[in-house]
C-alpha cells in the first residue's frame, strides 16, 4: 500500500543472471576509464567527507562535470546510502533526464536497470526494493511523500538542477527541510529505525548562497569544472523567424567550419520536428564531397530509444545536429558538441494574474541560461556560439530565470501541498514566497473546483484530484465525466491535448494541411474535432498512407495512444469506469470539460468579438482552430497563447446556460451577470 497509485507499469526488475553479470562487469570496467577523468572524481573524498560531516551540502559545478551521475555513486560506495539506512533519491525536473541518467548510471554501477539503480517517473516505475540509487522526477518524490511522509526509505535526498527553481523543486525544498528537522528530533529522542536525512543540493550556477542560506547556512562545495573558451556571435539584425535563421546557420557552419557537432536550442517538439524534417530534406541534397549531416531531435515526449540516439557518436564522416529543448541546457550533456545555436527563447509556463488563467508562453531566456547554453560548446575544446538575437537584446535579458513559483498557477502546487499534509499553505517555508494574491487565487480556484471546502480543508474529491497525475483542472474533468457517462471520450481528448499537435505542418504545405484538417472538423469545435481525428485513425487502423495524405503526425498519435492507455489503466485502478456515452454524447463531453475549464470561457459580444468571462479581456480565436471566424454564444478554450494578440487554442462551443451548472460555487454569485452586461 505504500506505492503511489499512478505507477502503472511497475515492471519487476530482477537481479542480473550470471550470463548478464559478465557483460555488465565488462561494461562497468570500460566506463570506469571514462568516469575517472570527470572533474568530480578528483573531489570524491572531499565530497564524501562533506556529506558525512554536514546535514546539508550545496554542490556547485559546471554542467558535465559529473555531479548527477557520480555523486550518488560516491554516497553509495561510502555507505551513506545502504540497505539498512535507506536509498539515495536524486530528483530531476525532467522525465527524460531521470530515465536517461538512470540508464547510464546502472551501466556504470554494473547492474541491470531497475535493480540496484532505477528510476521512477510518472507512469513508469523502473525500480525495486533493491534499488539503492533512484532517479526520479521531483513530481514523483512529492507523490511518494503522500504515502511516506518522512521519506523513511531514503537516507539522502539529492535535489538536482536546483538552479532551475521549478515549482516542484521549490516545494520539495520546503518539505525535505522540515522532514530533516523532524527526523533529527526523532533520532535525538532515540527512536529506532530512523536515521537522519542528508540533503544534497546540486546546481550548475553560482547562486549557491541563496540555497545555503535557506538550508540554515549549509556548507557550499565547488567542483572545479573545465571550460574552453567559446567565441560568441550575435546577429546584427533581430531575426523575425529564428527557425529559418537556425537552418541557415546550421548550413553555414556545416559548409565552412571544421569538424564538431552542432547543438540547436529550440522551444518545443513541433519546432524541433519541423526543423528535423527540413534538415533531413536538405541534407539529402548535399554535394557528395561534403560530409553528411545527421539531425537528432531531443525533447521530453521522444520515445526512450530515440532519446538514447543523441548520445551515440556520429557515424564516420558525419556531423550530428542535435535539436533540443532547454533540456540540453544543464540536465543532459552530449559529448562532441563544438557549435551551439541559441534561439534565445524557451517555452515556459506563465500565469497571467489579470485574467486568472495559466498559459504557455514562448519567453526570452535569462542571461544565466544564455551563458549555460553557450557553455555547452566549450566542454571538450574551444567552441562557437551563435546567438540568433542581437547584442543589445542579450543586454536586455533578465539576469536569472524567475522562479516558477512566482509565475505560475499555483492550484496544482497548493493541492499537492495540502495532500502532503501542509494545510497552512500561506505560512509554508517557501524559498521565494509566492504573492499572497496568487496563493489566494489558487485557493479560490481549488474551492471552485470543489477540491477544498470553505475552511481550506481538502475535500474527498480534492484528495482524489491530488492522486491524479494531471493538472487539477483535468482531474476535475475526468472525475465529472463519470456523471456524464463519457469518461472514455474524455480520456481520449485529454490524451490528444497532451501533444502540441496531431498534425504535421511542413511550412511549404500549409494550405494542403489546412485542407486536410477540414475533413475532421466537428461543428462544435476543437475538442470533438480532435476526437474525430483519433476515431478516423482507428477506422483506417493507423494506415500509414492515410496518415501521410492527411498530414497526421504518427509519432504524436502514438504518444497520444500511450497516454490514453495509461490514463485508462489509472482510472481502472481508481475504480473509475470508462463508460462510453450513449445519448447526447457531444453535449456531455463538452459539459465535462466545462466543469474544469469554466474559467477558460468567453462570451460573444454584439460587435462580434469575444470577451473572457474571467477578467473581461477581448480574445481572438487562433487561426489554427476549427472555430476560427465562427460566432457562437459562448466558447470554452484549452489554452491562451500570447503572440501579437491574446489567442485562444483548443476552442469549443458551449451554451451560456451551462456555465452556472458547471461551477455553481464559482458562478453562484453574480459574477457571470456582471461581466456580461458591459
Ligand atoms: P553534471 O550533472 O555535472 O552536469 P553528469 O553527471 O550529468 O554531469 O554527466 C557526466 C558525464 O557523463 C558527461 O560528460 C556526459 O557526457 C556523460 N553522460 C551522462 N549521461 C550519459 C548517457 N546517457 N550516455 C552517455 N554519456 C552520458
Ligand atoms: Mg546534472
Amino acid at each position: 500500500a505504500d506505492q503511489p497509485n499512478d505507477r502503472l507499469e511497475s515492471s519487476r526488475p530482477k537481479a542480473p543472471t550470471q550470463k548478464q553479470e559478465k557483460d555488465l562487469q565488462r561494461r562497468k570496467q570500460e566506463l570506469f576509464e571514462f568516469r575517472k577523468n570527470l572533474p568530480v572524481f578528483t573531489a570524491r573524498d572531499q565530497i564524501i567527507k562533506g556529506v558525512q560531516e554536514n546535514e546539508t551540502v550545496v554542490i556547485v559545478g559546471e554542467t558535465g562535470s559529473g555531479k548527477t551521475t557520480q555523486i550518488p555513486q560516491f554516497l553509495l560506495e561510502c555507505g551513506i546510502g545502504s540497505p539498512g539506512r535507506g536509498a539515495i533519491a536524486v530528483t530531476q525536473p525532467r522525465r527524460v533526464a531521470a530515465t536517461s541518467l538512470a540508464k547510464r548510471v546502472a551501466e556504470e554501477v554494473g547492474t541491470t536497470l531497475g535493480y540496484r539503480v532505477g528510476y521512477t517517473v510518472r507512469f513508469d516505475d523502473t525500480s525495486s526494493q533493491h534499488t539503492m540509487i533512484k532517479y526520479l522526477t521531483d513530481g514523483m518524490l512529492l507523490r511518494e511523500l503522500l504515502s511516506d511522509k518522512l521519506l523513511l526509505r531514503y537516507s539522502v535526498v539529492m535535489l538536482d538542477e536546483a538552479h532551475e527553481r521549478t515549482l516542484r523543486t521549490d516545494m520539495l525544498f520546503g518539505m525535505v527541510k522540515e522532514i530533516q528537522q523532524t527526523r533529527k528530533e526523532m533520532v535525538q529522542r532515540g527512536e529506532k529505525n530512523v536515521c537522519e536525512l542528508k540533503i544534497v543540493v546540486m546546481s550548475a550556477t553560482l547562486d549557491a548562497e541563496k540555497f545555503s542560506e535557506y538550508f540554515n547556512g549549509a556548507r557550499i562545495m565547488y567542483v572545479s569544472g573545465r571550460l574552453f573558451p567559446v567565441k560568441v556571435y550575435n546577429t546584427i539584425e533581430p531575426q523575425s523567424d529564428y527557425l529559418d535563421a537556425a537552418l541557415v546557420t546550421i548550413f553555414q557552419i556545416h559548409m565552412r567550419r571544421p569538424k564538431g557537432d552542432i547543438l540547436v536550442f529550440l522551444t518545443g517538439q513541433e519546432e524541433i520536428e519541423t526543423l528535423t524534417a527540413l534538415l533531413t530534406e536538405y541534407a539529402g541534397q548535399l554535394p557528395s564531397n561534403v560530409q553528411a549531416l545527421l539531425p537528432c531531435p531531443l525533447f521530453a515526449a521522444l520515445p526512450p530509444a530515440q532519446q538514447q540516439k543523441v548520445f551515440e557518436p556520429a557515424p564516420h564522416n558525419t556531423r550530428k545536429v542535435v535539436l533540443a529543448t532547454n533540456i540540453a541546457e544543464t540536465s543532459i550533456t552530449i559529448s562532441g558538441i563544438r557549435y551551439v545555436i541559441d534561439c534565445g527563447v524557451a517555452k515556459v509556463r506563465g500565469f497571467n494574474a489579470k485574467i486568472g488563467v495559466e498559459s504557455l508562453l514562448v519567453h526570452p531566456i535569462s542571461k544565466s541560461s544564455a551563458r549555460q547554453r553557450m557553455g555547452r560548446a566549450g566542454r571538450e575544446a574551444a567552441g562557437f556560439c551563435y546567438r540568433l538575437y542581437t547584442e543589445p537584446s542579450f543586454g536586455s535579458l533578465e539576469e536569472n530565470t524567475i522562479p516558477e513559483i512566482k509565475r505560475c498557477n499555483l492550484a496544482a502546487a497548493v493541492l499537492n501541498l495540502k495532500a502532503a499534509g501542509v494545510n497552512d499553505v500561506l505560512h509554508f517555508d517557501y524559498m521565494d514566497r509566492p504573492s499572497r494574491t496568487s496563493l489566494s487565487r489558487a485557493l479560490e480556484q481549488l474551492y471552485s473546483l470543489s477540491a477544498i471546502d470553505d475552511k481550506g480543508t481538502l475535500t474527498q474529491e480534492g484528495n482524489q484530484m491530488a492522486e491524479f497525475p494531471l493538472d487539477p483542472v483535468f482531474s476535475k474533468v475526468l472525475i465529472q465525466s463519470q456523471q456524464y457517462e463519457c469518461t472514455s471520450e474524455v480520456i481520449s481528448i485529454i490524451s490528444l491535448l497532451s501533444v502540441d499537435s496531431v498534425f504535421f505542418t511542413p511550412p511549404d504545405k500549409r494550405d494542403n494541411v489546412a485542407e486536410a484538417k477540414k475533413r475532421f472538423v466537428h461543428p462544435d469545435g476543437d475538442h470533438l474535432t480532435l476526437l474525430n481525428v483519433l476515431k478516423s485513425y482507428w477506422e483506417v487502423k493507423g494506415d500509414k498512407e492515410w496518415c501521410r495524405e492527411n498530414f497526421i503526425n504518427m509519432r504524436n498519435i502514438k504518444i497520444v495512444l500511450d497516454v490514453r492507455n495509461q490514463l485508462i489503466q489509472f482510472c481502472t485502478r481508481m475504480g473509475i469506469v470508462s463508460s462510453t456515452s450513449a445519448g447526447n454524447e457531444t453535449d456531455n463531453i463538452l459539459k465535462s470539460f466545462l466543469s474544469g475549464f469554466f474559467q477558460n470561457t468567453a462570451l460573444l459580444q454584439p460587435d462580434g468579438t469575444y470577451k473572457s468571462v474571467v477578467g473581461g479581456q477581448t480574445i481572438s480565436i487562433h487561426p489554427g482552430s476549427s472555430m476560427f471566424g465562427k460566432r457562437v454564444e459562448a466558447i470554452m478554450y484549452n489554452e491562451l497563447v500570447f503572440t501579437t494578440k491574446q489567442y485562444v487554442r483548443g476552442v469549443s462551443t458551449v451554451q451560456g446556460a451551462w456555465l452556472p451548472m458547471a461551477a455553481p460555487k464559482y458562478f453562484g454569485n453574480s459574477k457571470l451577470a456582471s461581466t456580461t452586461t458591459t
